[in-house]
């Protein structure tokens, strides 16, 4: 199944340009809002299995972020060998490096972002990992189960206030407003053949600038779930971020970085792509 939060509405979609609003489909039992589906998530799942309705042309434009309101958005660092070699950290042996994406920054598919200005504006394509059932404390080798969907993300990087300073600021830097985009919608994970490895790459101005497979992740999206349990507590709706294969521009020379005007558009195997434009 695939959802999508569109103009604020829940909707489940019937192929890539009609969707049922769910809150009307089922009498107002679920939704609208996608915050309110992920908290009946298991209920939810049964009823849509069934769940018939009028189904209405979806504009992409009104295509909203799949987690506008988390109560966690995390993101991942070094969670692939290739960018953990290029970025010149040390490869995480127990825990990734986890940061927050803070909420302010969270938005939908197709907008338009204003670059910081003087910055040094960077790209990197993840995998985005949507909770649908609590996890806290999970066995080894259940975090799936713990897993709404997954959607395409951007963790958008201004790398001077993420690197400067006594101690790195990834939160911060990574969380300028509208540097968090996801979308263009949730994929349950039955929907693919192989939910462990997805072609995962980024185009800027139709340039590729990466291209991996997220069946290279150091920590996959079970051992994320998991590691991350035995701290957190993690809740539906939660977002993570899982960390980007290698190709981002600061580390290559001469510096290569995102400049207004630009489009970027990145794309995850059996969900779809996102794309920004950005202003000065
Ligand atoms: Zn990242």
């Amino acid at each position: 199944m695939r959802i999508a939060n569109y103009e604020s509405r829940t909707v489940i979609l019937v192929d890539e340009k009609h969707g049922i609003d769910v809150a009307e489909a089922s009498n107002g039992r679920f939704g609208p809002d996608i915050h309110a589906v992920y908290d009946d998530w298991d209920e939810f799942l049964v009823w849509a299995a069934e769940a018939s309705g009028d189904s209405f042309e979806i504009d992409e434009g009104k295509l909203g972020p799949l987690t506008p309101r988390p109560l966690q958005s995390l993101g991942i660092g070094l969670n692939y060998d290739e960018h953990v070699t290029e970025s010149g950290f040390g490869r995480p042996e127990k825990l990734p490096p986890v940061f927050p994406k803070f909420q302010s920054s969270i938005s939908g598919p197709y907008e338009t972002v204003k670059l910081v200005e003087g910055g040094r504006n960077d790209w990197e394509v993840e995998l985005v990992i949507v909770i649908g059932r609590s996890a806290h404390h999970i066995a080894q080798g259940t975090g799936w189960d713990h897993v709404a969907g997954v959607t395409v993300g951007q963790d958008l990087s201004e790398r001077a206030t993420q690197l400067d300073g006594p101690a790195p600021q990834f939160g911060l830097g990574k969380s300028f407003p509208g540097y968090s985009p996801q979308g263009p919608w949730l994929v349950t994970p039955d929907e693919f053949i192989n939910r462990d490895d997805l072609a995962i790459s980024c185009t800027l101005d139709g340039e590729e600038v990466q291209n991996g497979r997220t069946s290279q992740m150091i920590f996959d999206v079970p051992a994320l779930v998991e590691k991350l349990s035995q701290i957190l507590t993690l809740e539906p709706g939660d977002a993570i971020y899982s960390g980007t294969p290698s190709g981002v521009g600061f580390t290559r020379e001469p510096e290569w970085l995102i400049q207004p005007g630009q489009t970027l558009e990145s794309t995850i195997e059996g969900i779809g792509t996102i794309r920004q434009v950005f202003t000065s």
